[in-house]
């Protein structure tokens, strides 16, 4: 197996489209999983770790352009301010190891249903920026890039570059139910943002369709039922409606970790409290 190690992003892009054999490495949290088991035998490994590029995160306009190779680590330590939601999501990945090895452009790359970063990105509303040497730079919503199962945008000569994720204008909250509290992948798992400067409400599910995804019904609902102006307690009849609608928006399976109908259950009700704990943060705030 070649080991490819470019050490910038023009070296990184160029190797990409000439070796198309080749798979990208970032954390290896998921790849070396892989190569272990011998589920993959990639004739190369394109190591990115030393791409200064995609190691840092800035300000761009009031969204954060957070390189595809920052850990979890840093985001929680460098940006649970900015991004809480994604932090609060990178809080329950893995184990301290994990979170230091592992990336949100890895989490991207792997476009596992159940991965942790994509629920607070998708509700977020942030984009993912693809590069390659050929066609340079394009940028797409977070809720286009995944196409399937472990599927995604990214095409054979593309890498991820970085997530552009809007600097939170509200509150915003993560829910994720498991075998058990830590190590491990999520059953189902939801993400709410409240978006009080547009009177909007993001959402994003995960684990519990092919692709992570929005509950647009549910976000409609609330956007247009929440007291902006008065902030008055949230309605519990308000609340649940938000839930169903959430667990409606899913297409669960049947699985080793839980049955669709547990997910629906778990996701209507995690919906109405990430609701429920948003607004409050809201009002507090007020
Ligand atoms: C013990 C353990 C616990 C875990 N717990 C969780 C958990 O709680 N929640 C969760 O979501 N995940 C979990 N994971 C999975 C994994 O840690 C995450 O998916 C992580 O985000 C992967 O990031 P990475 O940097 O290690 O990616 P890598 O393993 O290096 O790469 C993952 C995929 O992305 C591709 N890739 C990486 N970077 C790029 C790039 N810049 N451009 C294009 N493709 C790229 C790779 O080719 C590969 O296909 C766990 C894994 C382990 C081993």
């Amino acid at each position: 197996m070649d080991f490819l190690q470019p050490a910038t992003w023009s070296e990184a892009l160029a190797l990409r489209a000439e070796r198309p054999d080749a798979l990208p490495l970032a954390g290896g949290t998921d790849v070396m999983v892989d190569l272990t088991f011998d589920r993959r035998r990639p004739a190369a490994l394109l190591d990115l770790t030393r791409v200064p590029d995609l190691q840092e995160w800035a300000l761009e306009g009031d969204r954060v352009r957070l390189g595809a190779g920052v850990p979890y680590a840093r985001v929680l330590t460098e940006l649970a301010g900015r991004l809480p939601g994604l932090a609060i999501a990178a809080r329950t990945v893995g184990s301290p190891q994990i979170r230091t090895r592992g990336t949100v452009g890895g989490n991207l790359g792997s476009a596992s249903p159940a991965g942790d970063a994509h629920p607070p990105l998708l509700a977020a509303g942030a984009e993912v920026e693809l590069a390659s040497a050929a066609r340079g730079t394009r940028r797409l919503p977070v809720a286009d890039f995944f196409t399937g199962p472990k599927r995604s945008a990214l095409a054979a000569d593309e890498l991820i570059a970085a997530v552009l994720v809007p600097v939170a204008a509200g509150p915003q909250q993560f829910c994720k139910v498991g075998t058990r509290n830590a190590m491990v992948i999520a059953v189902t798992s939801v993400a709410v943002a409240l978006h009080p400067d547009r009177r909007a409400v993001g959402t994003g599910i995960g684990s519990a369709a092919p692709t992570p995804r929005r509950a647009p019904k549910a976000e409609q609902l609330v956007a247009e039922e929440l007291d902006w102006a008065g902030r008055t307690a949230l309605d519990d009849g308000l609340a649940a409606e938000f839930g169903h609608r959430v667990a409606a928006a899913a297409a669960p399976i049947d699985d080793v970790r839980g049955s669709a109908a547990y997910r629906r259950h778990a996701l209507a009700v995690m919906a109405r409290r990430a609701l429920t704990w948003a607004w409050d943060d809201l009002r507090r705030a007020a």
